[in-house]
């Protein structure tokens, strides 16, 4: 119920943001969303708050890497970091989005919690792994969602999860839950609803 009301609320973009001096004050409860490019990070974005066109895909290498923060409610930020893994990024726009990355990590004391996004046809990869361990460096407690739940059949589902689950015991900011998600079908968003709302 109350998850209900919070995301059935208002939900703005507010800014976004290319260096540590742009952030926001660091006085809501906050929750980021990471994830390779194309996992379909802003579709749950646009799925979990119901608004379409919210979250925008930032398919293009080369492009300049904002870290978007959106208000939910009077209290909350839900943040989208930049999608990683583009195949032919430039060098320096990894390096400073990396900077970036650790820097937010490191400093966001209202940080609760960063979900990271994870296509369920293919599990975790090398390429997640970086940001996996940076979330365990910088102590933010993460928690995996399987994203396009809709593309895996139901008989492979308990191995991909058993991928994941095998995977996440080696990070101790890991937390256990692993949420399997749709945008498309809507499987799995009023849990993360849920869990969003219920973080303090
Ligand atoms: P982003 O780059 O991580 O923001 O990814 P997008 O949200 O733009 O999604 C990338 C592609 O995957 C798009 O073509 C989406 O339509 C598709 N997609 C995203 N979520 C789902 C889903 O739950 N099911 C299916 N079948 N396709 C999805």
């Amino acid at each position: 119920e109350a998850a209900r009301k919070l995301f059935a609320g208002e939900v703005d973009f507010l800014k976004g943001v290319v260096a540590m001096d742009g952030l926001p004050p660091d006085n809501r409860i906050e929750v980021c969303f990471a994830g390779r490019s194309n996992v379909g990070k802003s579709s749950l974005i646009n799925a979990l708050t119901g608004r379409k066109g919210l979250a925008r895909a930032s398919n293009t290498p080369g492009r300049t890497q904002e870290i978007n923060f959106f208000t939910l409610g009077a209290e909350r930020y839900l943040v989208d970091l930049p999608g990683y893994g583009f195949a032919n990024a430039p060098v320096n726009v990894v390096q400073a989005w990396q900077a970036l990355l650790k820097a937010y990590l490191a400093g966001r004391v209202s940080l609760r919690r960063a979900f990271v996004l994870i296509d369920a046809r293919h599990g975790i990869k090398a390429v997640d792994e970086e940001i996996l361990t940076l979330l365990d460096r910088s102590a933010v407690t993460f928690q995996a969602v399987l994203t396009k739940a809709d593309k895996v059949k139901e008989k492979d589902r308990a191995k991909v999860l058993e991928q994941v689950r095998t995977r996440l015991a080696k990070h101790p900011a890991a937390y256990p839950e692993i949420v399997l998600t749709s945008s498309e079908k809507g499987d799995g968003i009023a849990t993360l609803r849920a869990i969003i709302a219920g973080l303090g």
